[in-house]
């Protein structure tokens, strides 16, 4: 059986002591592609060092997050496109907008999160949105850009059916993690309602940890758990969701 978890922060402080660990966990547990999305330009160099060390199972994004967007951005992105051409790069994120923990740098927000789109384009990869309490205006911007062909994620999707089904018509996945295991969550609704064909698991380690280890650190190898939660939603075997959201996650990033 072999998982990916398109989304973690590997780079991380909480990974600090035993990172090593963390990857061969995952590894021995069958998740053997671990996804890494960039924050802004301060996190660049210890992800590169771990895509350095652990070819061909950790792979780099690059890109500006939304809450990282500050008067200075423009200069943030310069560097960043400037790293792209020294590296490879297997995604542009995450990118996307946060009006949750602040609203000051809305307008930057949206015009970094069109920039990059565009850079994307360029590069021919795909995206992996951040959206947080945002989807009408995330919307609005890939909004300009539906003729272009565009891929990508929704990563940590936790939007409403509706969302669902407009981010799947625009033609992205939707990123699905620890939240599916939430009691109070709707996810697993959602999920059933979208189709498995449109689903990539990731942790957004060292976040949203899943049911038994709900407020703790995430890790890499508990998209075995995630795989469980998905594979009795859709009344399969965990052999066939694992495979089926391989599949999906290998073809959307090129791996
Ligand atoms: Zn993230």
């Amino acid at each position: 059986m072999q998982l990916a978890d398109t989304h973690t922060h590997l780079y991380l402080k909480e990974f600090d002591n035993d990172r090593d660990e963390v990857i061969n966990r995952a590894v021995s547990n069958g998740v053997v592609k671990l996804l890494m999305p960039n924050i802004d330009i301060h996190s660049t160099d210890a992800m590169l060092k771990i895509a350095d060390r652990y070819k061909n199972t950790c792979y780099p994004m690059i890109g500006l997050h939304p809450t990282s967007v500050k008067e200075d951005y423009l200069s943030q992105l310069e560097t960043l496109e400037t790293l792209f051409t020294q590296h490879s790069f297997i995604a542009i994120g995450e990118i996307g907008i946060d009006l949750y923990w602040d609203k000051t740098y809305i307008k930057e927000q949206m015009e970094a999160f069109s920039r990059q789109i565009d850079f994307a384009l360029r590069s021919e990869l795909p995206i992996v949105i951040h959206s947080r309490e945002s989807f009408p205006e995330i919307s609005s911007v890939l909004a300009d850009f539906s003729d272009k062909n565009l891929k990508g994620v929704f990563h940590a999707f936790s939007g409403s059916i509706e969302d669902a089904k407009k981010a799947v018509t625009m033609g992205f996945k939707l990123g699905i993690g620890g939240p599916l295991t939430f009691k109070n969550s709707n996810l697993d609704k959602i999920v059933e309602d979208i189709g498995i064909e449109h689903i990539i698991l990731e942790t957004d380690s060292p976040y949203l940890a899943p049911v038994p280890y709900r407020g703790k650190r995430n890790e890499s190898s508990y998209i075995c758990i995630i795989n469980k939660k998905l594979s009795e939603i859709f009344r399969i075997t965990e052999e066939e969701s694992a495979s089926i959201t391989f599949d999906n996650s290998c073809r959307l990033f090129n791996i």
